[in-house]
């Protein structure tokens, strides 16, 4: 049921959302492309990127997010897989839904859209236009293909990220704006390494205004979280959430390393709903003992509503 995610935050409870998808397909063997990602493995491992799906809702999250993050025109393109774009999303979209009808069926589907530049280079990026237009299509075949939300994911500046905002509100579907930070001498800052002078807080001002329905704090160092839930705080009341990564990226590889304990992330994560934070998963790193681990604890205080 489409709407169970809403009336889960509506009451006032915590929503637990799944864990990092192209390091659990890296995991379980799948070959990362060096420039769209995980993008391609729904072409190429349907079968593991179903399994994953499935083992996140038997795990306990009421939400997963479509392995989608690395699929639009400007990360397939420089892949080679331009002409396919339509059909990953669709496939894409598709393994998540028989994942669902395999398993539990009121959990909600939100496709991933991320404005990450083509080849993770940022001096790549087409004119405005066209980023747009690579946005629009991205987000019309999610929302064609039937997911319940659109879950924005790493956005971290004032150029290219509201392009993907206004491509995904544009769908009519409840839109999630997830934002990437880490801690820099003091400051709170946009995730990539790139422009790291760019502060979180002047994204949220231009982005938070826009309208989304929940923001979320994702592929964020766990570190950073606690500030960047006040940052966020300051200027939204609505739902927040967060799904931090742990581990680091070497492209196009994620590295395993210091990934945090699933009772360690869960115990993080009871901090954070103490501080409003209604919805908690996993970024990149995180598997399904991680969710496992959330669910738990999130049934305890949810219990206690
Ligand atoms: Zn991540």
């Amino acid at each position: 049921m489409a709407t169970s995610w809403q009336a889960t935050l509506a009451a006032g409870k915590v929503l637990v959302i799944d864990g990092g998808m192209g390091t659990e397909l890296q995991r379980r063997g799948v070959p990362m492309d060096e420039v769209a990602w995980s993008g391609t493995a729904v072409l190429s491992h349907p079968e593991v990127v179903r399994a994953v799906h499935e083992d996140y809702i038997l795990a306990g999250a009421d939400v997963i997010i479509t392995n989608t993050f690395g699929s639009t025109r400007q990360m397939l393109g420089g892949a080679g897989f331009g002409a396919q774009v339509e059909e990953v999303h669709r496939r894409a979209v598709a393994l998540a839904k028989e994942a669902r009808a395999a398993t539990i069926d009121r959990v909600a589907i939100a496709g991933s859209l991320s404005p990450s530049p083509p080849g993770f280079d940022r001096h790549a990026y087409p004119p405005p236009e066209e980023e747009l237009a690579v946005y629009r299509e991205s987000a019309q075949l999610l929302a064609n293909s039937g997911v319940d939300l659109i879950a924005l994911e790493m956005l971290e500046d004032t150029t290219h990220a509201p392009l993907a905002m206004r491509a995904a509100l544009e769908t009519g579907l409840p839109v999630w704006l997830g934002v990437s930070s880490r801690r820099v001498d003091g400051r709170i800052v946009r995730f990539s390494e790139s422009a790291s002078e760019v502060l979180l807080a002047d994204v949220l001002d231009v982005l938070v205004p826009m309208g989304p329905d929940v923001v979320t704090i994702m592929h964020s160092e766990i570190d950073a979280v606690s500030e960047t839930l006040t940052l966020i705080r300051d200027r939204w009341d609505g739902p927040v959430g967060v799904y931090p990564e742990s581990g680091y990226f070497t492209k196009p590889s994620w590295n395993f390393v210091d990934v945090i304990p699933p009772d360690d992330l869960a115990r993080e994560a009871r901090g954070w709903i103490d501080d409003g934070a209604r919805v908690v998963g996993g970024c990149c790193g995180t598997g399904p003992e991680h969710i496992r681990a959330l669910r738990s604890t999130m049934d305890t205080w949810n219990a206690g509503r």
